[in-house]
């Protein structure tokens, strides 16, 4: 009698090449690796499984102080900050990422003139680590204006597992991309 086939795993969501446009810097085996689990429909669950936590940072209020007091805490010579504040016009670029630069930039927009912080609403729902990573990212650019290596150095200063939240951010927005992150509180 023959044996009904199983399905071998779940079907992507979102098969799409263009899912790994955030990862776009870093090393094709590694971009194999994040393919492979959007394959498997696991990326959402493998980072739910890191990243469990979420933030309260939900106003520009909130948001002002944090990044207020890591201001003062790390950057005390740095010039007081005019305005934080989410802001829902920055996109989170979608295609032709191939830097790991131009990504921040376009999620935490700053406006040096001013000195303003501005943070993509996107990370509102962000799991905590993420939205560091972008306070930090953005923090450091009152000091350094290139992504080079003093840049780099004092983002690390500030968040010494940067990196790490950096490329796993770009793994989360690649996950929401792909559906596979629901929002707080929904269950897959
Ligand atoms: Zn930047």
């Amino acid at each position: 009698m023959p044996t009904v086939p199983t399905v071998p795993r779940p079907i992507p969501l979102n098969p799409s090449p263009r899912a790994l446009n955030y990862l776009g810097g870093y090393p094709a085996h590694l971009q194999q690796q994040v393919q492979a689990l959007i394959d498997a429909g696991k990326l959402g669950e493998v980072l739910r499984a890191r990243y469990p936590g979420a933030h309260d940072i939900r106003t520009d209020k909130a948001l002002y102080d944090h990044v207020t007091e890591l201001r003062s805490r790390h950057l005390r010579g740095a010039e007081p900050l005019s305005k934080v504040a989410y802001d829902s016009k920055i996109k989170v670029i979608q295609h032709a990422l191939g830097t790991h630069t131009r990504i921040s930039r376009v999620q935490g927009g700053q406006l040096k003139a001013k000195r303003e912080i501005r943070v993509a609403t996107v990370f509102r729902d962000a799991p905590p680590e993420f939205l560091q990573m972008i306070v930090v990212h953005e923090l450091a650019h009152l000091k350094e204006r290139e992504h080079d290596k003093a840049f780099y150095a004092l983002c690390t200063h500030m968040e010494p597992a940067y990196h790490q939240f950096e490329f796993d951010c770009r793994l989360w927005l690649t996950a929401r991309d792909a559906g596979l992150w629901a929002p707080p509180g929904v269950r897959a």
